[in-house]
């Protein structure tokens, strides 16, 4: 009886152990599901969490934190759809801006500061805009708004004048005060536009623009975008033209006052475009200079030019002594190379150096006067002469001038043009000759065009001058022929009404040449 008492008692135990056995496994596996389930999770979250990082950093610029360009595309192209929808009430803008020399605070100031320039910038920007505008930074220095909802262009126009004015306050970094300004340019959100790089595109053309005129502002027409679209092309064709033979040298003589004989040339650059015909240097000259193709041209015309001198030296005598005169750029003066490529014209062409000139304008050398006073220095020990073209337009510092080794001076042809029949208004000619003697430079007077302002120029004093009186520049094939022919080139009649012309004393006009 007992034992079996004993038995029910020892099955029971070994059940309730049994039991206990299976929860506690239940409630360790129940445990186990718990974390695991907790780790799920935590795991999806940091997923979310890197996915919205990502987006955030595929969205946005790491230093300022503004919407990039991608984002700043996204924005664009909803409002080009809404303005196909004419979803909008009022019109978009789009602010192309484009912070004005960048590029020195970075390289004077060094990179941190520059990234601060930008952090500062973005946030002015930022304080500026109405809470449904955006700014998003595109580039390097180039940032871009949109503003939604307004009136009319005009109104865009204001508002990109204040944001101009804005930053264009100083501010104080590392103990320098930073003065920046920002070149902007404005274009509507049409429905024409299809992607949202087009209007960036346009945007740009009117800050490029605006940096170009140095207005601050400008706004985008499609003129401004066919000006551009052209300046491209010619940048683009001006590369192949030597390639294409379509660069020649014309010549315009340069001629004593005192006796009518030649004294040399200046070479000037002339582009027949095999397609569109002749192309004035008004038109490309600036733009070689600006896209730096002037640079490889100048190598040409360097070489051109001497190896021509070099010939027509040879004709006669008379013409040993003939100098030609090459424009510089004043962009070219940077480059170190100008000096290998003058050496090597020189060599080329057995020309002594002292039958170069270099003519630089006024206002090339005086935009960086110390990096002029280098380079020029450097072209002297090789022997060529140099010359300040162009004089009168350029807001020389006198401090500099006589720094400058200079052996010519060109009186602008607008002094020439403007003195009257009887020799009014030549104070200033008379005052540029005068200093010109004083720094021992001889003086050349370009555009004279009739005979009373050789006139004058003569009884100033003048001793030399370059004009369509005397010649027009000519192609090298006409200008040999003339070379054979010609002795005396200033009018005939130079001769005897000269001899009688009243002098103010500067100079004596006796030494003409009887022919
Ligand atoms: P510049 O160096 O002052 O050249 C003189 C300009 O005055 C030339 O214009 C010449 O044709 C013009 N000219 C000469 N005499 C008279 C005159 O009596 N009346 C008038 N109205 N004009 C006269 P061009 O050839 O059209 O050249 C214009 C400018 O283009 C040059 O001014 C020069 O700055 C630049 N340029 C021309 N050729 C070259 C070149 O080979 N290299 C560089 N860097 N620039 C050049
Ligand atoms: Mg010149
Ligand atoms: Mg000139």
């Amino acid at each position: 009886m007992t034992s079996s008492i004993e038995q029910a008692e020892q099955a029971e135990r070994a059940k309730a152990e049994a039991e206990r056995e299976k929860r506690m496994e239940i409630e360790k596996y129940a445990e186990e599901l718990a974390l695991s389930l907790r780790k799920e999770e935590d795991t999806s979250k940091a997923l979310r969490k890197s996915r919205k990082a990502f987006q955030h950093q595929a969205l946005h610029d790491s230093l300022t934190n503004l919407p990039n360009r991608a984002y700043f595309g996204e924005i664009l192209k909803e409002l080009i759809d809404n303005s196909k929808k004419k979803k909008d009430a009022g019109q978009s803008f789009v602010l192309f801006l484009d912070i004005a020399r960048f590029k020195t605070i970075n390289d004077s100031l060094g990179h941190t500061v520059g990234d601060k320039v930008l952090m500062i910038v973005a946030k002015r920007f930022l304080r500026m805009l109405r809470s449904h505008d955006a700014v998003a930074r595109i580039g390097g220095d180039e940032f871009a708004i949109v503003l939604r909802d307004l009136p009319n262009l005009e109104k865009a126009e204001k508002i990109a004048w204040k944001v101009h004015q804005k930053i264009a306050q100083p501010f104080s970094l590392s103990k320098s005060k930073i003065y920046t300004s920002v070149n902007i340019g404005v274009a509507p959100v049409e429905a024409e536009y299809d992607t949202a790089e087009e209007i960036l595109r346009d945007a740009d053309i009117a800050m490029h623009f605006a940096k170009v005129q140095d207005c601050g502002v400008a706004c985008f027409t499609r003129e401004l975008r066919e000006r551009f679209v052209e300046k491209a092309v010619i940048e683009a064709e001006l590369r192949f033209a030597i390639e294409r033979n379509e660069l020649s040298m014309h010549y315009q003589p340069i001629i004593s006052l005192k006796d009518g004989t030649l004294i040399g040339f200046e070479a000037l650059l002339r582009w027949n475009h095999t397609e569109k015909g002749f192309i004035s240097p008004a038109r490309f000259i600036p733009i070689a200079e600006s896209s730096g193709v002037i640079v490889p041209i100048t190598t040409w015309i360097l070489k051109e030019t001497c190896a021509q001198l070099a010939r027509w030296q040879k004709i006669s005598p008379a013409y040993r002594e003939l100098i030609v005169s090459v424009n510089i750029s004043g962009k070219h003066l940077s480059f170190q190379s100008l000096l290998v490529d003058v050496e090597d014209a020189l060599e080329r062409a057995r020309l002594s150096p002292s039958f170069l000139k270099l003519e630089i304008t006024e206002s090339a050398a005086m935009e960086d006067a110390e990096q002029t006073i280098r380079m020029l220095g450097h072209l002297k020990t090789l022997g060529v002469q140099l010359s300040i073209d162009d004089f009168g337009t350029g807001y020389s510092s006198l401090s500099y001038l006589h720094r400058l080794p200079f052996d010519t001076l060109k009186i602008d042809r607008s002094f020439v043009n403007s003195v009257g029949e009887d020799g009014e208004d030549s104070e200033i000619l008379q005052t540029i000759i005068s200093l010109a003697k004083n720094l021992r430079m001889r003086v050349i007077a370009e555009g004279i065009e009739t005979e009373s302002q050789l006139n004058i120029l003569k009884n100033l004093g003048c001793e030399y001058g370059q004009g369509y009186l005397m010649s027009r520049p000519l192609a090298s094939d006409v200008m040999e022929e003339m070379l054979h022919t010609k002795k005396y080139w200033l009018p005939r009649e130079m001769t005897e009404e000269t001899r009688f012309a009243p002098t103010n004393g500067l100079k004596d006009n006796n030494n003409l040449p009887v022919f």
